[in-house]
């Protein structure tokens, strides 16, 4: 039974659909602000990010870390373990790691809806549609059950006064001969393999592909990347790919960068051409990390006027508002650049709209990867500062020139600094221990419009690796500390 028919006339009640990071920090939002608000969700509150995104990857890559870590025990002094296990020490015990990986997010989802529920936002399962826009141009949206009978609600017709859509991405599928060979996985099939693979072949040296490479290779699986383009991680400042690179080669994982998979026989063995010599790279799985698609499609989008871009993005202006009128869109449906915390900075600016509360300022908006050693940016890379044109000053310190980062057993590594000829930071680069934690200072930086001069005084706490953002700026002004000038 309909709780509102077609005709009703629009209503205060936002309607929130997708129930991920751009979708529930705007449901939060406007419940803060004092709107009321339904999420749908076709599945649990937390969307992509929880459920089969940055939660559970990290997570696994945590159990890899202590792996590593118990690993280099004896450098640090610490004897003892399992003479059985051998220098190893450790074994993975996968369905440990997977209990660890649910328990975490199952943790974090009943957090988020108790924080929803809380807020006074009304949680809504099932599968959101939209219908004609009424004669008074109010959206329209229809709610369906994902599962009849079990308990969701019956099928609900709203006319809301706003909309927000929030559908994510999906896995990209290549045009690829024998991408459905059994074996061959997206990442959400590889969070939910019964058994680690003993060799897993990744296609793609992406984000995604860079992480997965770390955990399964430092769990004990022989992993090899395939990447089409020249450099691991393609956006990354070059210098930083190259890094890790050599990292990753330096344990034993095989890279193959400038790269085409052919297709994927049975076994599977996927066939790439590597230079001009084409090979054979025999796996137990393989794992396609091509990208994402924004999931826009079945959801009646174009009929109710919303503009979408040639890869289906959902098109926007500047306060996130769609073609549509009352419709706004946020997050990986957007088409970029498809990272929790762009999509939560998105919501910011349509709650602000939707509110009519003064507009949020755009943030410099990091690029965390978790890989090992740790990637992450902020602002331009060297050559995207001078294809801009300014007059670039760079200066690069490695981790090696940091007290805390020989006691940590972690030197290698580096942060590099982009500035105009004035000193005004245009970018940070750090590739090393913890850089996806180091890299919130750079982000304060950048938003703030600050100069080398200006993360010079901040005056880092001695001894931390933070300082590699201190040094790297007293570089560039001519005032280094622990590293000598530069010629
Ligand atoms: C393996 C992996 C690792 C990642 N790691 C990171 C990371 O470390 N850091 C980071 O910032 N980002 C990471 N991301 C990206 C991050 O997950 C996304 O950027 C983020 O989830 C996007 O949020 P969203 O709200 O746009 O969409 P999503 O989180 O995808 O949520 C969309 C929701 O909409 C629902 N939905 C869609 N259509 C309908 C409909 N018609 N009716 C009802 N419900 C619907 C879906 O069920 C889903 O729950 C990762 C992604 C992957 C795949």
């Amino acid at each position: 039974m309909s709780e509102q028919s077609a005709a009703a006339p629009a209503s205060d009640e936002v309607v929130v659909i997708g129930a991920g990071p751009g979708g529930y920090a705007a449901a939060l939002g406007l419940a803060h602000a004092g709107r009321r608000v339904r999420l749908v969700d076709a599945g649990g509150v937390g969307g992509t990010c929880l459920h089969r995104g940055c939660i559970p990857t990290k997570t696994l890559l945590e159990s890899a870390r202590v792996a590593d870590e118990v690993r280099r025990a004896a450098e640090f002094g610490l004897v003892g373990g399992d003479p059985a296990l051998g220098p190893a020490a450790v074994r993975a015990d996968w369905p440990a790691i997977r209990a660890r990986q649910a328990r975490v997010v199952a943790t974090l989802a009943g957090g988020l809806e108790t924080l929803l529920r809380g807020s006074g936002v009304t949680i809504q399962r099932g599968w959101a549609t939209f219908r004609q826009p009424g004669a008074d141009g109010a959206p329209r949206v229809h709610v369906a059950p994902v599962e009849p009978g079990a308990g969701g609600g019956g099928a609900l017709d709203l006319a809301p006064g706003a909309v927000v859509l929030a559908p994510g991405a999906t896995a990209a599928r290549p045009p690829l001969p024998g991408l459905s060979t059994p074996g061959v996985v997206d990442s959400d099939g590889l969070l939910t393999l019964a058994e680690r693979p003993r060799r897993l072949c990744i296609v793609g040296g992406g984000a995604i592909g860079c992480e997965f490479a770390t955990a399964f290779a430092d769990l004990g699986t022989e992993v090899t990347i395939v990447e089409a383009l020249p450099q691991l991680l393609p956006r990354a400042e070059p210098e930083v790919a190259r890094r890790l690179q050599a990292a990753f080669r330096r344990r034993g994982i095989a890279v193959f960068p400038g790269s085409r998979v052919l297709g994927i026989a049975p076994g599977p063995v996927p066939r790439i051409v590597d230079g001009t010599a084409t090979r054979e790279l025999p796996a137990d799985v393989v794992l396609v990390a091509v990208g994402r698609h924004p999931a826009t499609t079945g959801l009646g989008l174009t009929e109710a006027g919303v503009a979408l871009g040639p890869s289906g993005e959902i098109q926007v202006d500047r306060t996130f508002a769609t073609a549509a009128p009352r419709v706004w869109a946020v997050g990986d449906a957007l088409g970029g650049p498809m990272v929790a915390h762009g999509a939560f900075h998105q919501a910011a600016t349509v709650v602000a709209a939707i509110a009519g509360l003064p507009p949020v300022p755009t943030p410099a908006l990091a690029q965390p990867v978790f890989c090992r050693p740790e990637v992450a940016w902020v602002g331009r890379t060297e050559a995207e500062a001078r294809a801009a044109g300014a007059d670039v000053r760079v200066a690069r310190v490695p981790f090696a020139a940091l007290g805390r980062a020989h006691a940590a057993g972690e030197a290698d590594g580096f942060c590099k600094l982009v500035a105009d000829a004035g000193g005004r930071l245009l970018g940070a680069h750090l590739v090393g221990a913890h850089a996806t934690e180091l890299i919130g200072a750079a982000c304060v930086a950048l938003s703030a419009g600050a100069s080398a001069q200006g993360l010079l005084d901040a005056g880092f706490p001695h001894p931390t690796l933070s300082e590699a953002l201190g040094e790297t700026a007293g570089l560039l002004l001519g005032r280094p500390l622990h590293v000598p000038p530069a010629r």
